[in-house]
């Protein structure tokens, strides 16, 4: 019978920082790292939490990661920003980066960020949305090492490649959806796996290449597969491009030949674009979709993405965190 531990925001940020800092980290990393955990559990998203944390420690221990490394931020043109993450972790160049994206895309109406050797491991929402709040629109995606298999295979080429895409709202939060292509995140599949749940028919392949609903199967030698058969098998193929021959960083297969495969998350690269709806609409866009979200929700049962977590997010109070993940957590500071 699994229990849970409550613990106040204050307290899981705390819990973060002590095992980042306590495993090579600066102070800066620690607190960076640290309030991603926190955001994630306070927002409900249980797969890129506390539940990330061993591996991130894994990748420190081996030093493969640098937790006090300062990546090196170009900007190369009026709306090119490029970042060398020089083996920190991506939130860390992601901070120190996204800034100066903001600040092209608002002057340019267009910019993109490129950024290479970086280790990402979290949710993408956290890059996305902060850009929409700066009243941009936001795409990022990266790749991973593979684990899904491109649609008639039943081995694995591409990473689970999330893309996320954020629309900025005057004075609501960000319409913002997160997804990976693969039908369901490894983080999410390895969730199952550990609190005993099924997975939907359609989630991935046992390693002999059957269907399976099993997520040990899928986990444990299986494979992935992509979203919506032949079309979320493209759309993880543009991830692959976008985030590595486009941005100067390697394919997921790449990646996986280089990784020391400690369990942490790998080098690679990440493409984030913003546009300004200021410079490219002549309307008073945010009215505009605003009647389109609100006619999208009078249909019947809609929500739309995001709106989950910004629910989370109101809600203050302590979180419910699995015991034997906080012994774990504790163990490794
Ligand atoms: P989900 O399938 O849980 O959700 C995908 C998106 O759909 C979210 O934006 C979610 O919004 C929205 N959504 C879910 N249900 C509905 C609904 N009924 N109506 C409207 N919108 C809905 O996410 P995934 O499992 O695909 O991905 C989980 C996380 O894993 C992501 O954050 C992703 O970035 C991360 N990931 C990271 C990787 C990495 O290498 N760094 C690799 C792969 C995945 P809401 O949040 O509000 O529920």
């Amino acid at each position: 019978m699994m229990s849970n531990i409550a613990l106040s925001l204050d307290e899981i940020f705390i819990l973060a920082k002590n095992v980042f800092f306590k495993n090579g980290c600066d102070e800066e990393t620690s607190n960076i790292m640290a309030d991603l955990v926190m955001k994630a559990e306070r927002d409900g998203c249980l797969s890129h939490g506390l539940f990330r944390v061993p591996a991130y420690v894994s990748g420190l221990k081996s030093g493969k990661i640098n937790g006090k490394g300062n990546p090196d931020i170009k900007i190369i043109s009026a709306s090119v920003v490029k970042a060398n993450g020089n083996n920190c972790l991506a939130p860390v160049v992601l901070n120190k980066s996204i800034p100066e994206l903001i600040k092209l895309a608002k002057e340019n109406g267009v910019a993109i960020l490129s950024i290479t050797n970086s280790h990402h491991m979290a949710a993408m929402w956290p890059e996305t949305e902060i850009i929409a709040e700066q009243g941009l629109v936001a795409i990022a995606c990266t790749s991973y090492k593979p684990a899904v298999a491109p649609a008639g295979s039943i081995k694995p080429l591409f990473g689970t490649n999330p893309i996320s895409f954020a629309w900025p709202r005057k004075n609501k939060p960000p319409v913002v959806f997160d997804m990976a292509t693969a039908s369901m995140a490894m983080g999410e599949v390895q969730v199952a796996k550990r609190e005993g749940h099924k997975v939907p028919l359609g989630t991935g392949l046992t390693k002999e290449g059957k269907d399976t609903t099993d997520p040990a199967e899928i986990a444990d030698g299986g494979v992935l597969l992509p979203f919506g058969g032949y079309k979320g098998s493209g759309i993880a193929m543009m991830v692959e491009l976008l985030a590595g021959a486009l941005v100067g960083d390697n394919f997921s297969y790449e990646t996986a030949e280089k990784d020391n495969n400690d369990g942490g998350p790998p080098s690679g690269g990440e493409f984030i674009l913003a546009i300004s709806p200021d410079k490219l609409s002549d309307t008073d866009w945010d009215t505009h979709s605003s009647k389109f979200f609100d006619k999208m929700k009078s249909m019947g049962d809609v929500r739309l993405p995001g709106e989950r977590r910004h629910k989370n997010r109101l809600d203050k109070g302590t979180r419910h965190i699995n015991d034997d993940l906080v012994n774990k957590i504790k163990s490794l500071s």
